[in-house]
């Protein structure tokens, strides 16, 4: 192959990768929208505005769950969990390997620990967490999607309309004060 044609070879290989990036991440705008929904249901309801998605492989949305803490009266509610749980009884499965999460704030410690568990494949989150994220934010508390001695790690996006996630947050506290 001359190297003129090895060339433009390499650049059709560059834009296909480029395409595939923007598909990706169109994707991912699209399904953490949903999880901004979820997020904003929460609020209404007097809740902590978090939302999260599960989207298998091929592309489908099998859960989805928001902040219950309130309502539930359970410590233990938060959208993942529930977006988790969803998503393992609609596919009959504990094991969600090619699923990806989709969740407005960066998972903490027990959500981050309960993907690992469920193996799922990639996480994608909006707004890092400072008071609670584990999930290897600069600003996060530390990492359990990448933890090098656990038997599963996360491919892990944040930072996905980080700024309407946590204008969200914002608008959400600044409404209990007033
Ligand atoms: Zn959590």
């Amino acid at each position: 192959m001359g190297a003129f044609r090895a060339r433009a070879a390499i650049l059709a290989l560059e834009s296909r990768g480029l395409t595939l990036e923007a598909d990706l991440s169109a994707q991912d705008e699209r399904w953490m929208r949903e999880a901004l929904t979820l997020a904003g249901q929460a609020a209404a309801a007097g809740e902590v505005p978090v939302g999260a998605v599960i989207v298998t492989a091929g592309g489908e949305r099998v859960g989805g769950g928001q902040n219950r803490r309130e309502v539930d009266r359970d410590p233990t509610a938060h959208a993942e969990m529930a977006a988790i749980r969803q998503a393992a009884a609609q596919l009959g499965a504990w094991r969600l390997a090619g699923c990806t999460l989709y969740v407005t704030l960066e998972p903490c410690a027990m959500c981050a620990g309960a993907a690992v568990l469920a193996r799922i494949r990639r996480l994608v989150y909006g707004a890092s967490d400072p008071k609670g994220g584990f999930c290897g934010s600069p600003v996060s508390l530390g990492d359990l999607t990448r933890h090098p001695g656990l038997n599963h790690r996360l491919e892990v996006t944040g930072g996905v309309l980080a700024e309407e996630a946590s204008a969200q947050l914002k608008g959400f506290f600044a409404g209990l004060r007033g």
